[in-house]
């Protein structure tokens, strides 16, 4: 995993290393649901830390292989972190440049992490949130589109397609096709349109159905790095609103409670994300009398450890 962005012959890169995450079962959540099985696809164990190593190496391959990503040119995107720091650690190992619009109030890790990589940072305001830059890549690129490869992670086919061919059939193979559920919050929508259109068709084939369920915060200005709040964002070229069978809204102190029980309780420690996807699933097995319910654990927690909610 993935094909097309370096084929060595001999030993392993760092971009082989992305998916095949395992999926952990969490028998302590199973306490409040009784007769649900409660699993997570522990993301973070990807070699950049997250989820979106799948996606970020999906959109290089398939930049490579139409010719829109050559030596010459510098990748440029949009990203509250994750998948900046997963194209600038691909753009390392595979010898691409790589330049990235954030607001500045982005984790201080997540700075240090891109800059280590070697990646070059074009800050925007805070206040305009994940949304001023998407508007300042779009501008760079409007302006000098022969100097970047612009993957446009929001409105990118490969984004879901990593989901769909990744993630999603390893979940199926890692329930024994079990799955009845599916949880998982809306950032760009890649993972929920990729895993759910997956799981879907698998669905249909065998003649039974799975229930997919998004999660998003549940106001504009929350503390949920990665997730959109989709009534108030640039909505996601990629995202199909109709694919879900239910909307969870989730509060920042509940995912954040949730993040410090799975420390406390299970010994994982993930990030704010993590504990609304957790919340999420939750809520759905409490309200079945058997199923396998399956979330996304996105990124790990040591990226967030200077945030304050650790204390309370
Ligand atoms: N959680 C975190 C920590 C993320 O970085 C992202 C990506 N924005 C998501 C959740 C949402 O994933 P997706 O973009 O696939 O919807």
């Amino acid at each position: 995993m993935p094909q097309g962005i370096q084929q060595q012959e001999r030993g392993t890169s760092v971009v082989d290393l992305i998916g095949n995450t395992p999926l952990l079962r969490l028998r302590r959540f199973e306490q409040l649901c009784p007769g649900v099985e409660l699993y997570a696809k522990a993301e973070w164990q990807n070699p950049g830390g997250s989820v979106k190593d799948r996606p970020a190496a999906s959109m290089i391959a398939a930049g490579i292989a139409r010719g829109a990503l050559t030596a010459e040119k510098t990748l440029l995107d949009a990203t509250s972190g994750n998948t900046g720091i997963a194209y600038a650690m691909i753009g390392a190992a595979s010898g691409y440049r790589v330049k990235l619009c954030m607001p500045t109030n982005a984790t201080p890790e997540r700075k240090t992490i891109l800059q280590a990589y070697g990646a070059e940072l074009v800050y925007t305001d805070p206040m305009d949130g994940s949304d001023g830059a998407i508007l300042r890549a779009r501008r760079l690129y409007a302006e000098s589109p022969d100097e970047y490869f612009y993957p446009d992670q929001y409105n990118n086919d490969a984004n879901w397609r990593a989901h769909y061919d990744g993630t999603g059939k390893e979940i199926i193979e890692q329930t024994d096709g079990r799955v009845t559920h599916f949880v998982a919050g809306l950032g760009t929508s890649g993972t929920f349109m990729g895993v759910g259109r997956r799981l879907r068709e698998f669905a249909e084939e065998r003649g039974r159905p799975v229930t997919l369920v998004s999660v998003q915060p549940d106001s504009p200005l929350h503390g949920l790095e990665g997730l959109k709040h989709m009534e108030t964002a640039i909505v996601p070229g990629i995202y199909d609103e109709e694919l879900a069978d239910a909307d969870l809204r989730i509060g920042t102190e509940q995912a954040y409670q949730a993040v410090r029980r799975l420390a406390t309780d299970e010994g994982l420690l993930v990030g704010p994300s993590s504990g609304a996807a957790l919340a999420a699933a939750v809520t759905v097995a409490q309200q079945q009398r058997e199923g396998v319910v399956v979330t996304i654990f996105c990124d790990g927690g040591e990226k967030y450890l200077t945030q304050r909610f650790w204390d309370e």
